[in-house]
């Protein structure tokens, strides 16, 4: 079975939603305890994710879930400056990769794969939970999702589970002190704010649930 292109294809089209309605409050974030551009690299970068994902752009009507997620992390790297550029591009390179060929049910299928996403992340930023970063959000996120896919539970029940855990880690940064990324140039005053990577971690994962509420019935993938 695997993941099915249209879940896929809707996540990256409403996260490209969420940043774009989000993006003035994860400036705001970052401008209290970074340089104030999360937002608008974000959104720059998934703008240009939803135009490759459009009837005149790279991706094809065919592609495959594992294709369409390396397009859009590649079209991040390219395109999102700062340091979550390369850090969200691997997480969907990494996770088109470890979609590659291979069979289960969606909800260990994607589990698996954001797993391996994370990892990537957590590899190419040298950097592991506790440190005030997008992986404080992400790590629950997919920590809750794997614990109720061993349950068995639906793929909807994992997402949404994912996302209220990378929700709460996401409120969990704001006493954190910073120790990786630009934050962590403030030490002690970068406590008492929410990570700007955290908030747009918590998004994608948002939008993950949403796009899998939305398509996961009709591509049958949620019995
Ligand atoms: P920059 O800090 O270069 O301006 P952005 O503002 O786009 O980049 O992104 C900042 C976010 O990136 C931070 O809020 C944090 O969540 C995340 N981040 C920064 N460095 C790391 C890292 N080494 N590992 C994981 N996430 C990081
Ligand atoms: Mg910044």
């Amino acid at each position: 079975m695997g993941l099915a292109p249209a879940i896929a294809r809707r996540w990256l089209e409403l996260s490209a939603e969420q940043i774009d309605r989000h993006a003035s409050e994860l400036t705001a974030l970052d401008a209290a305890i970074g340089d104030g551009d999360h937002g608008i690299n974000l959104q720059r970068g998934f703008a240009a994710v939803a135009q490759r994902l459009g009837s005149d752009g790279a991706a094809g009507a065919q592609s495959s879930a594992a294709e369409l997620l390396r397009l859009a992390g590649r079209t991040l790297v390219s395109t999102v400056g700062g340091a979550s550029g390369p850090l969200y591009g691997t997480f969907f390179i990494e996770l088109g990769a470890s979609l590659d060929g291979v069979d289960g049910s969606p909800s260990d299928v994607l589990g698996g794969g954001l797993r391996s996403a994370v990892d990537g992340v957590a590899r190419r930023g040298r950097s592991t939970t506790g440190e005030k970063t997008m992986l404080d959000a992400l790590v629950p996120g997919v920590d809750a999702w794997q614990e109720v896919a061993a349950a068995g539970g639906s793929l909807p029940a994992c997402a949404d589970a994912s996302w209220r855990a990378a929700d709460a880690g996401r409120l969990a940064t704001e006493p954190m002190v910073a120790t990786k990324g630009r934050a962590s140039y403030l030490g002690e005053r970068s406590r008492g704010h929410v990570d700007p990577g955290a908030s747009s971690a918590t998004l994608l994962m948002g939008a993950l649930a949403e796009a899998i509420a939305q398509v996961g019935d009709s591509e049958g993938v949620n019995r």
